[in-house]
């Protein structure tokens, strides 16, 4: 399944709609992440190859481009790189894909919702590459400090982890106009309000999601 929506708490492919007007569209890019979190859903819902999120094989540039190919985009409220892994692992390609949809729509929402980890991955900083392309950038929080974030996260990058996520999540401002970061509802209203704390110090929107079992 490469472009799907939410609705009730499902994933539905987007070909199996009635009407996709309105709808937020979800690009599945990649499995793949440089961490494993405990609660990720790639762990937790009806694990790996029995779920419909998972890709057998990654989806060239070209197959998600045809798929879009076949929509109107004025339908489309916001169209959101997700995925069941981190999709900015796929960078690259995914800045190739925006551009396409900016081309035909230039007023089309972008969002890409992240770990903040990638600049990492590509031992470069890529944030001033989304410029002009996202217009979102939503990157998990999960945490008030390093250590619950790293015991959460279990990033691939350590310790440092926390910090280099926060690192991305400012640099991002100069590029992104919209960015926010991110927390779910079960961390409990201390370990909330330290979060809030972080994202005013920054000067982005903290977003409390809710926990998705
Ligand atoms: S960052 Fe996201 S995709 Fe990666 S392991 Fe955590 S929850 Fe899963």
């Amino acid at each position: 399944m490469i472009l799907y929506t939410l609705y009730r708490n499902s994933y539905i492919d987007i070909k199996n709609l009635e009407s996709t007007k309105g709808i937020t569209c979800y690009v599945n890019s990649t499995n793949r992440c440089t961490c494993s979190c405990t609660f990720c859903l790639r762990q937790t819902k009806e694990m790996l190859e029995g779920n419909t999120l998972w890709l057998k094989e990654e989806p060239t540039v070209q197959e998600i481009i045809d798929e879009f190919e076949k929509y109107d985009l004025n339908d489309f409220q916001e169209i959101v790189f997700c995925g069941f892994g981190e999709p900015l692992m796929r960078h690259d390609d995914l800045m190739k894909v925006a551009a396409y949809l900016k081309k035909r729509k230039p007023d089309l929402k972008t969002r890409v919702n992240t770990n903040g980890l990638s600049s990492l991955y590509h031992q470069r900083d890529i944030t001033s590459e989304l410029k002009g392309l996202i217009d979102t950038v939503s990157v998990s929080l999960n945490a008030s400090n390093k250590e619950e974030y790293l015991r959460l996260t279990r990033s691939r990058y350590g310790i440092e982890s926390f910090d280099e996520m926060l690192d991305f999540t400012k640099k991002c401002k100069a590029y992104v106009p919209h960015v926010v970061l991110t927390v779910v509802d079960i961390i409990g209203e201390e370990e909330i309000h330290k979060c809030q704390k972080i994202a005013d110090e920054i000067g982005v929107t903290l977003r409390v999601r809710p926990f998705e079992e």
